[in-house]
């Protein structure tokens, strides 16, 4: 038989946990999954922040999302706020969901550059509500404004991994703690066995390699390579340090640039985790992890751990039996919390043309054809929060400011400068809203009104505008506070 009946998952971080929790979920039982990690090594144990597919993955895997908040410490996510980005002293948030509502099938945010009355923000029902500290999950009903909400999570990253060890484990997956010291290769440089300290040699069909930034299977031991883009993203480094609840419970990340790179606050149930990430040639350590203790408002909980990286990604996320999720795939900066994400979807896409034991070439290439792209989609979005400003504080600013970005990067700004227009693949994972929120919010707005729109009468328009931001404040002024609505468990309900 050539199907694949041994799974070998290398590594219990959030990626190893993901894979084996979605692979025993999805998969029959005759597939047998071991897990192997080091209790030595530990994992990265950062990774709080998330985007909205992770909603989806909790579906997709079955759990009570309540359940999950309350065994992770966390709180609901609504965006990110921005603060001294575009220039110091100015401020602005990336919400979840849209803006406004498009009309006559054109982007709502062309018609608001149309007339710009009232702020952008004024038509996010995320950003109002979190401005206004509130929450509430989406309403069912799709006429109903709370069906606009868009939510993603802050979880504790150890409690999330034990989480989901629990799930896959009552799920038949095997757990082994042991370090794994070699790794066989079978005549045609396919990984055979992984051999443990203990001397025992574990087979298996199918590697996952979740072993971080090491690599071991896809880069220790098949030697892919890695691309790499610090030329544009050059944060190499951050310090992370937790403090205790200031009960506030703010539903969004706040993130606040700095001199040479930016500090992340994110609020959990039980602590706020903090983090500065910054790049080694523009700041030494040490004045990096005093500007983010002067920051934090709190007494840290722990000693301020140091972490390394360099942005880019393997240059085949999959190669031959081995699939590298997570850490071990690449890296790109949690600006916009998306390492979770990519994971999400390296598992899923794996799913998507999950192979036998011939491994066709075919089906390998596509996937790393779908996840280079989405890694070079994302490296995009997050290049453009450091290229986009006017900033000419520090060395570092006028670097990233003035360095050569991708063409592809040129190009949009160069659209959206003009008439506004964005183009976006049907596979980009950020969409219309969440550019226009950034090339907004750090200052570049389009110098001219679409042409299309320009001859139309603006008195219906602004009618709509009018009603649109009315409906957002009265439905976000209808939420419970978001504090409220985590300690109730998800039971406070929306005034009617
Ligand atoms: P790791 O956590 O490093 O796990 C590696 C595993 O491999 C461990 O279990 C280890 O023991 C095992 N292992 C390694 N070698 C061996 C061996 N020889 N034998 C046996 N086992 C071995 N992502 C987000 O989505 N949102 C965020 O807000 C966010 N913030 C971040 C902040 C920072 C500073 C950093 C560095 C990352 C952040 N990330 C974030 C990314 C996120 O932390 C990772 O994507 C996620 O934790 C996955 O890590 P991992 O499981 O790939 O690797």
């Amino acid at each position: 038989m050539d199907t694949i009946t041994r799974i070998v998952v290398v590594g219990g971080g959030t990626a190893g946990w993901m894979a084996a929790a979605v692979l025993s979920r999805e998969l029959p039982e005759t597939v047998s999954i071991t897990l192997v990690e080091s209790l030595d090594i530990g994992t990265v144990g950062v990774g709080e922040a998330t985007i909205p597919p992770i909603v989806q993955l909790t579906r997709m895997l079955g759990i009570d999302e309540d359940a999950l908040i309350a065994a992770t410490g966390a709180t609901f996510k609504l965006g990110i706020e921005f603060h001294d980005w575009g220039a110091i002293g100015e401020r602005y948030f990336h919400p979840f969901g849209q803006f406004g509502a498009d009309l006559d099938g054109i982007a709502f945010h062309q018609h608001w550059n149309r007339l710009r009355e009232g702020a952008l923000d004024d038509y996010s029902l995320n950003i109002q509500a979190a401005r206004a500290e509130r929450f509430t999950r989406p309403h069912d009903d799709p006429r109903h404004v709370h069906s606009r909400m868009a939510y993603a999570l802050h979880f504790d990253a150890v409690r999330y991994a034990a989480f989901l060890r629990e799930q896959a484990t009552a799920r038949g997956v095997t757990r082994i703690t042991q370090k794994i010291v070699d790794v066989a290769l079978d005549d045609r440089g396919f990984v055979e066995a992984v051999v443990l300290e203990s001397g025992t040699r574990l087979e298996g069909d199918l590697f996952i390699d979740c072993s971080g930034f090491r690599g071991l299977l896809i880069e220790q031991a098949l030697q892919t390579g890695y691309e790499d883009w610090s030329h544009w993203l050059p944060m190499d480094s951050a310090f992370a340090v937790p403090t205790p609840s200031d009960g506030r419970l703010l539903p969004y990340t706040r993130v606040l640039a700095r001199s040479a790179g930016w500090q992340w606050r994110i609020p959990l149930q039980h602590r706020t985790g903090n983090g500065h990430v910054f790049a080694s040639g523009f700041i030494g350590d040490d004045a990096a992890r005093d500007d983010l203790l002067r920051q934090i408002d709190a007494e840290p909980l722990a000693e301020p751990r140091l972490l390394r990286f360099t942005a880019g990604r393997r240059r085949k996320a999959w190669n031959r039996n081995v699939v590298s999720l997570g850490l071990a795939s690449g890296f790109l900066e949690p600006l916009e919390s998306t390492s979770i994400h990519l994971i999400q979807q390296g598992v899923v896409t794996l799913l998507s043309m999950f192979p036998d034991k011939a491994f066709d070439q075919a089906g390998i290439d596509q996937y790393n054809r779908m996840m280079t792209a989405e890694f070079e989609n994302v490296r995009d979005f997050i290049i453009l929060h450091y290229h986009l400003t006017r900033r000419d504080d520090s060395d570092f600013w006028n670097h990233v400011r003035t360095m050569p970005v991708p063409d592809s990067l040129t190009q949009r700004l160069e659209l959206y400068g003009q008439f506004g227009r964005l183009f976006l693949e049907p596979s980009e994972l950020f969409r219309e809203p969440s550019w226009v929120a950034v090339m907004q919010g750090q200052g570049l707005t389009p110098s001219k009104v679409d042409p299309v729109l320009a001859a139309r009468d603006a008195a219906p328009l602004r009618t709509k505008l009018e009603r649109m931001r009315g409906v957002i404040r009265a439905g976000a002024d209808a939420m419970p506070l978001h504090r409220d609505y985590v300690r109730q468990g998800g039971r406070a309900q929306p005034v009617e």
